[in-house]
C-alpha cells in the first residue's frame, strides 16, 4: 500500500516547519508499510497541535478531550481488538492532564501505540510551559525562566512496566517510520516519545539543537532487553539517544481479557444476551 492512500484533502492549520508535519508523514508511512486499510485504523487525539491529526489522516480518528487519549484509545480497543489504535497527544495533553492514564495504560499493557509529539512548549495556545519544558526556559508563563524540573517521560515508562519505550525525532524521518513500524507490530502498549520542534514557541529545541545531541542508539550495542541499561539511557542529557530503549514480550490487557480474548466484542452475537434481569435492577 502507498502512504498517499491515507491522503485527504483538508487544510493544515499547523505552522510552516512545525515537527507535526514529519510525524504525520510518518504515520502515513508506516501503515503504508504494514499494508493496514484505512477501515481497521484508528487514530485517537486529544486537545493541542497534535490533537489535529486525525483530520489529516483517511482513517478512522476521533480527536476527544484535553488529555484523554488514553482512555478513548482503550475503549475503541476494548470494542474491538481486531483494530490497529494510535493514540497521538502533546507533551502537555499526554505527560501533564493526561500522566495518570499513561501510568495506567502502560502497567496494563494494552494494545495500543502511543505517539508524543513532545515540543516541550503548549503550542496550540501561544506558548507556556510544559510538563518537559526545559528549566529556567522564559516563556509567556515563565518570564523570570521556568523553575520546574521537566519530568523525564521515558524514565516513568520504564518504572510503569511498558513493554515498548522508545524515542524519535521529527527531524529523522525514516528512523521515525521504522520506530512507528515496530511500535505497531508490538504486542502491548508501546510508547513512543518524538522529539518535534515547535517552530513558532520554542525557541531552545529546535531542529539544529537536536541535531547536535541526538544519537541512534541501534548503532550501538544497547540491549534493549536490558531494563537497568535502559533506565540509564533516559539519563543521559548531553547526548539523547533515539531508538528502542526498551522492549519485551508481555501478555497484552486485551489478550487476558476473558470477555474478548477469543473474538472481539463487535463480532459477538449479543441476540440472545438477556438484558432484562439488568434492567429490572436499574428501575
Ligand atoms: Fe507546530 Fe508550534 Fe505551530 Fe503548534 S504552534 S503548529 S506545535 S509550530
Amino acid at each position: 500500500m502507498k502512504s498517499e492512500n491515507y491522503f485527504i484533502n483538508h487544510k493544515s492549520q499547523w505552522c510552516p516547519g512545525c515537527g507535526n508535519f514529519p510525524i504525520l508523514s510518518a504515520l502515513k508511512k508506516a501503515l503504508a508499510k504494514l499494508n493496514i486499510k484505512n477501515e481497521n485504523a484508528v487514530v485517537v487525539s486529544g486537545i493541542g497541535c497534535s490533537g489535529k491529526i486525525p483530520h489529516y489522516l483517511k482513517t478512522y480518528g476521533f480527536e476527544g478531550v484535553h488529555g484523554r487519549v488514553l482512555p478513548v484509545a482503550t475503549g475503541v480497543k476494548l470494542s474491538n481488538n481486531d483494530l490497529t489504535v494510535i493514540g497521538c497527544a502533546g507533551d502537555g495533553d499526554g505527560y501533564g492532564i493526561g500522566g495518570n492514564h499513561l501510568i495506567h495504560a502502560m502497567r496494563r499493557n494494552i494494545d495500543i501505540t502511543y505517539i508524543v509529539h513532545n515540543n516541550q512548549i503548549y503550542g496550540l495556545t501561544t506558548g507556556q510551559v510544559s510538563p518537559t519544558t526545559s528549566l529556567n526556559f522564559k516563556s509567556k508563563t515563565t518570564p523570570f525562566g521556568n523553575i520546574e524540573n521537566p519530568l523525564n517521560p521515558l524514565s516513568i515508562a520504564l518504572s510503569s512496566g511498558a513493554t515498548f519505550v522508545s524515542r524519535g525525532f521529527s527531524g529523522r524521518l525514516d528512523h521515525l517510520v521504522n520506530l512507528i513500524v515496530k511500535g505497531i507490530k508490538h504486542k502491548g502498549f508501546s510508547l513512543i516519545d518524538v522529539f518535534q520542534p515547535c517552530v513558532s514557541f520554542n525557541y531552545l529545541n529546535t531542529y539544529d539543537w537536536f541535531e547536535k545531541r541526538i544519537y541512534d542508539l541501534q548503532k550501538t550495542k544497547h540491549n534493549t532487553n536490558d531494563l537497568f541499561a535502559a533506565h540509564k539511557k533516559t539519563l543521559e542529557e548531553n547526548k539523547l539517544p533515539i531508538g528502542i530503549l526498551y522492549q519485551i514480550k508481555k501478555p497484552t490487557y486485551d489478550s487476558l481479557l476473558p470477555q474478548i480474548k477469543k473474538q472481539s466484542l463487535v463480532k459477538q452475537n449479543i441476540s440472545k444476551v438477556n438484558i432484562n434481569p439488568l434492567l429490572k435492577e436499574l428501575e
